[in-house]
């Protein structure tokens, strides 16, 4: 008797966004799940992670990754369970880290799966505080921000995935650590559970004023993950030689406001004037010197409640294009992952 293969439901890309996406852009599609061949295995999607990277590989315009094709399968890194195995490397049962994508099942080799110990965090966790958010905050801040002890990190978007992060370990390595986030009730999360010296609300008509008063010794590093008011505020701030690590511009992924003043001067004076240091950077570069660098260090703070983490989990594959979109407008609190399956 053969058994019916399960329905593999796949959000696939249907248009390019003009602007901020919305669900118009993404198609759902149902098929049957693949079949593993030898040397593979069928993985049954746990959890998918969303990202802000996904926004620009919806577009075409020029960048380091080839887009996403119009119909193909929406990309994304996932914690997925084994559920049948043609591989003596993996067993069913096993989990592992991903990248099956927008979907709920995908067949695939072994090669560049990683099995997924849950004694140290639950497993969702390999897509946020110990997977590649955790690892940009780490290379972020002390491989191209160099921040030292004394100095002060002004971080933005600080209660997310990787600001989270970033401004926990620059307080372990002693620095003063100044966010800045959206609302109320991040910026008490980002001073009460990480550990923040101060961290400002980015919506407050007086932002600017209040990060300067935060920042009384002026800005060593500035961890970038948004552009915008962040940027512009923090810009004056930055001392002689202080460093950028430009790891995004959020607030800018959907193309420019109507209307928006040309703030390009304004930024390249200050950056002259300080003789700045700015240094964007691709996580994926870094992997090869850094991970497992970062894999013992990170495994460590954990496994010593050093470091805290929260996740903002949406439940349901279909729902997983409004989780962007909330992502994307700055909805989110914590690390977004979609709950696709029970675990
Ligand atoms: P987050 O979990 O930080 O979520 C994004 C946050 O950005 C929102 O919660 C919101 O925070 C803020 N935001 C969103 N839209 C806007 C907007 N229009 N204006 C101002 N703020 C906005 O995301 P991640 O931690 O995953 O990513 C943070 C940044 O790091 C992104 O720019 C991302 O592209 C980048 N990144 C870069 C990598 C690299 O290799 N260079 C790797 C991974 C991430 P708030 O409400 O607090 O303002």
């Amino acid at each position: 008797m053969t058994t019916e293969a399960p329905i593999n439901r796949r959000i696939v890309l249907a248009q390019r966004p003009l602007g901020a996406p919305t669900s118009a852009d993404f198609r759902l599609e149902e098929s049957a799940a693949p079949e593993p061949a030898e040397g593979e295995v069928l993985l049954r999607t746990l959890y998918l992670s969303i990202d802000p990277y996904m926004r620009a590989r919806m577009s075409d315009a020029p960048s380091y990754a080839q887009p996403v094709a119009i119909d193909a399968l929406m990309i994304g890194a996932t914690v997925a369970r084994v559920e049948a195995s043609r591989s003596s490397s993996l067993a069913v049962g096993d989990v592992v880290l991903s990248m099956n994508g927008w979907q709920d099942y995908a067949a695939v080799p072994t090669k560049g799966l990683m099995k997924i110990d849950a004694s140290l965090a639950p497993p969702s966790c390999s897509l946020g505080v110990l997977g590649m958010p955790g690892f940009t905050a780490y290379v972020g801040l002390l491989d191209i921000g160099r921040a030292k002890s004394g100095e002060t990190v002004v971080v933005s978007a600080a209660t997310g995935a990787v600001g989270s992060v970033v401004g926990q370990i620059a307080k372990l390595k002693g620095c003063r650590a100044v966010g800045i986030a959206g609302g109320v009730e991040k910026c008490e999360y980002a001073v009460s559970t990480l550990g923040y010296d101060a961290c400002i609300n980015h919506y407050d008509d007086d932002f600017a004023e209040q990060l300067a008063a935060a920042c009384p010794q002026g800005v060593d590093v500035y961890f970038e993950g948004v552009g915008g008011n962040p940027l512009m505020a923090t810009l004056p701030l930055l001392n002689v030689d202080a460093r950028i690590a430009l790891c995004g511009i959020i607030s800018w992924l959907n193309g420019a406001n109507p209307g928006a003043v040309d703030t390009a001067p304004q930024i390249m004076r200050a950056l002259l004037n300080k003789r700045a240091h700015i240094q964007g950077f691709v996580i994926t570069d870094h992997y090869a010197t850094r991970h497992a660098d970062f894999r013992r260090d990170m495994s460590q703070w954990i496994r010593e409640g050093k470091i805290q983490y929260r996740e903002d989990v949406i439940e349901g594959l279909e729902r997983a294009p409004l989780a962007l979109i909330g992502l994307l407008r700055g909805d989110n609190f914590g690390k977004v992952v979609v709950k696709v399956a029970q675990g």
